[in-house]
């Protein structure tokens, strides 16, 4: 494809890079230029950490204000998206014009959820734009009904957890089920991202046009939440994830997978000595942490099944201490029995045949990730869309279960053991999950294929928003 430039700007999370670099790839693979524009701090450790960046991907910067160590919890987050949002608009403008005056003008702007500021500095420019909504299209369509009439009804949801919502085409949902970023009170420094959410809904209500907005997920994933807002243009183009996990059309692409944190390999012997399906895997994603009484109910709760298990505990970043006090009571033990990583390759991880369990914050690219490699699932949701996941992934597509706190808050050990077991065992509900599980995984691997539902979704659109084939 000649004549085609697209520009995408992401916030520089790990759930968030993820997709976003695997959809610049494969614009890069139809032969669309890219320029991916992301935090100067984001930009270094992409790099730092052996991406390998492909030809055709440009990157350029803008500051956020914490260059050197990136924004960490405490920091002020008011203050970081006002930084981010002034200098990206900036940036994205300079790159627009200069593009254009060097002959490659940008066709369209792809934009964060995070960044609904994007679709302005597009529309001034006269510039196609597009969101990348990188959670379910179901998580969307919950936010669209919220900032449009369900408020109180989803308010009262939250009050009362045992009370149900119906909302159009969506599963019943309690309040649980629900985007915690909708309930103030559950978030603390996360409450500046609703208005930025409301933000976001109202540009695409008050756009000229039906909105078009790329979502990670698969037609057959999420059918009737990806048709039911029909003043919206819900594009199916997932699951983005690097080809070689979902078929062996691209071996190499493995590599094109970004790392913020310091991974080690050392696993991988250990992985292939154990036996077929055997193996929990647990990790809570890049931004979730949990205290120490939890961790160390977690902790009991794996050696009690007496399963081999591997555990991401991310440590402590920009040159915070670890001290002895934080260290499980039961680490030596731990570490005999199963394997601790601080940071792994996911991806290679999930689709190992000794995989046979996946107890998991059901992050979005996570709960992709374990669809596309058939692992069933212990859900164990925190915050954002991560109970919504929860949700669809013991209800609805019914491949795990999902873990209860007691009345103090606290998943204990025998809740964690009890799940783990039912997820693995060879009764009937075992079996049912892991039959679910298969199927998905050819599903998901079906829509990912050249000529499949997500490719065809996505040249469609490239087309649509004026490429020159
Ligand atoms: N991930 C990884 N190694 C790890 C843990 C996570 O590569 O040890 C990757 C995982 O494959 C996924 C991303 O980090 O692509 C986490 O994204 P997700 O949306 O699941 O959760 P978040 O980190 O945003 O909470």
């Amino acid at each position: 494809m000649v004549n085609c430039h697209f520009l995408i700007t992401t916030f520089a999370a790990q759930g968030h890079l993820n997709p976003c670099l695997q959809l610049a790839k494969r614009l890069i693979q139809m032969g669309v230029q890219v320029t991916f524009v992301v935090s100067v701090h984001g930009e270094r450790r992409i790099s730092r950490n052996g991406f390998q960046t492909p030809d055709g991907l440009k990157f350029a910067t803008y500051s956020d204000g914490y260059d050197d160590e990136g924004i960490k919890p405490g920091d002020d987050l008011n203050r970081f998206f006002s930084e981010t949002r002034s200098n990206s608009s900036q940036r994205l403008r300079e790159i627009i014009v200069t593009s254009s005056v060097e002959g490659c003008p940008i066709t369209c702007l792809v934009y964060n959820p995070l960044f609904p500021w994007a679709a302005k500095v597009a529309r001034d420019c006269r510039v196609r734009s597009s969101v990348l909504w990188i959670q379910p299209a179901t998580v969307l369509d919950i936010y669209y009904y919220y900032f449009h009439g369900y408020e109180e009804v989803i308010m009262q949801t939250y009050k009362d957890p045992l009370r149900s919502i119906e909302l159009p085409g969506l599963p019943l949902l309690n309040g649980r089920d629900l985007p915690s970023l909708l309930f103030p009170s559950t978030n603390g420094p996360f409450n500046s991202i609703l208005p930025l959410f409301e933000e976001l809904i109202q540009t695409l209500d008050d756009s000229e046009t039906t909105p078009q907005i790329l979502v990670n997920t698969f037609d057959a994933l999420e059918p009737e939440a990806l048709n039911v807002v029909e003043k919206y243009n819900l594009i199916a183009i997932g699951p983005l994830i690097p080809s070689a996990f979902l078929d062996t059309r691209d071996p190499l692409d493995a590599s094109f997978v970004c790392h913020l944190f310091q991974k080690t390999n050392d696993y991988t012997e250990w992985l292939n000595a154990k036996p077929e399906s055997s193996v929990v895997y647990v990790s809570f994603g890049s931004l979730v942490t949990l205290p120490k009484p939890q961790m160390e109910e977690i902790a009991r709760g794996l050696l009690d099944t007496h399963l081999p298990f591997l555990w991401v505990i991310r440590v402590k970043e920009n040159g915070e201490e670890e001290k002895e006090e934080d260290r499980l009571s039961c680490m030596e033990e731990l570490e005999q029995e199963g394997k601790i990583v601080p940071w792994c390759s996911q991806l290679e991880i999930l689709p190992h045949p000794s995989l046979g369990c996946f107890v998991t914050h059901c992050g979005w690219s996570s709960t992709l990730e374990s669809l596309a490699s058939g692992i069933p699932v212990v859900a164990y949701p925190h915050l954002s869309d991560q109970g919504t996941n929860a949700k669809m992934i013991a209800d609805v597509w019914k491949i795990g279960v999902r873990v209860r706190a007691n009345e103090e808050g606290i998943v204990t050990s025998d809740e964690v053991k009890g799940c783990i077991e039912m997820v693995m065992s060879c009764e009937e509900r075992g079996e049912e999950m892991r039959r679910n599980a298969k199927k998905w995984k050819d599903l998901a691997r079906e829509a990912g294929k050249e000529g499949r539902s997500s490719d065809v979704n996505l040249k469609a659109f490239v087309e649509e928003v004026g490429g020159d084939y």
